[in-house]
């Protein structure tokens, strides 16, 4: 029931890809560009974007280092949403850290205090593969978690970073607007891209995926007139206005496909199945030149977690019937 591929690539590379403004690839399951953590940096604080998984964490420490910084000096961290892709690291470096706060959509806070139903709904999903992909979710202190008013500002390693709730990938999905320099920091809300291809991939998983709360989303990043996006999959990419064009338009087609294979019966294997057909078309020509490419997508947005999204969200909405399970 999975596509995805491990990989070679150890990661822990730094990319200072604005002043002072460094992507590190945190090398996800072998894979680079599929997980990104974004280190701001100031001679006197260190503030990170997304932490990645805690499997990861020793090459966000890399990373860090190789950028030229101590990682002792971070201190304000900013998770897009409790997805354990994006924040499962942050309670460990709490721990190592325990001057560090974490910032974070007050409806995901009780969540990184008390991890345990994230942890057993992922392990459902997961199963016996849940520690190689995640690593220890460690809960964090109450008082060292921040939750954040949506349009807030908070000033991070001389930067001021407004938080936009951006709902529809989850519903505590929470990206960074840097108005000073016009760049957004997305999370999921600005879905998946890998370089070399135009397809800007919705990731759909359940519980909470929401399309016409993620079409709103969309347009308030298109509204922020933003120069460039920061995926947390894939990296930076300028072409703001047709990236976001695309992005409801392609959610709507994986919409589609599911409802079709579902209406018709079939189980979230063959949907899946479907999907990931779908998603190699239109990575389209950049497959010839680059075969890794399909694997950098499917871990960033494994189809079977669409699949399964968008079966909750059909039979909630009685387009098809209740799951037995
Ligand atoms: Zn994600």
């Amino acid at each position: 029931m999975w596509e995805a591929e491990p990989g070679a690539f150890a990661g822990g590379t730094a990319t200072e890809v604005e002043e002072r403004v460094w992507a590190i690839d945190l090398g996800f399951q072998g894979w680079d560009q599929v997980i990104y953590a974004y280190l701001l940096a100031a001679p006197d604080e260190l503030a990170l974007i997304e932490t990645g998984p805690a499997s990861t964490l020793p090459a966000l420490r890399a990373g860090v280092a190789a950028a030229g910084f101590d990682f002792g000096q971070l201190s304000k961290i900013f998770v897009s949403h409790i997805h354990l892709d994006h924040s499962g690291g942050a309670g460990a470096i709490v721990r190592e850290l325990p001057e560090a706060e974490v910032y974070v959509h007050p409806a995901g806070a009780p969540h990184l205090a008390d991890p345990s139903r994230l942890v057993s709904s992922a392990a459902r999903l997961y199963g016996e593969r849940m520690d190689a992909l995640w690593g220890e979710v460690v809960p964090i202190p109450e008082e060292r978690v921040r939750p954040l008013n949506d349009g807030e500002t908070v000033e991070a390693a001389g930067r001021v970073l407004s938080a936009l709730f951006t709902p529809g990938h989850a519903s505590h999905q929470v990206a960074y607007w840097e108005p000073e320099r016009g760049a957004v920091f997305t999370g999921d809300v600005g879905g998946v891209r890998m370089p070399g291809s135009a397809y800007a991939l919705p990731p759909a998983p359940p519980p909470e995926l929401a399309p016409d709360d993620w079409a709103v989303s969309t347009e308030r990043l298109r509204q922020t007139g933003a120069r460039r996006l920061y995926l947390t999959h894939g990296g930076a990419f300028d072409d703001v206005g047709e990236h976001l064009d695309r992005l409801m338009p392609n959610l709507a087609e994986v919409e589609a496909i599911c409802r079709g294979a579902m209406l018709a019966g079939e189980d979230d294997e063959a949907a899946a199945a479907r999907i990931q057909a779908h998603t190699e078309g239109r990575i389209g020509a950049a497959r010839a030149d680059d075969p890794g490419i399909v694997q950098r997508y499917g871990w960033a947005s494994p189809s079977v977690l669409s699949a399964l999204g968008f079966r909750r969200l059909l039979a909630r909405r009685g387009e098809i019937p209740r799951a037995d399970r």
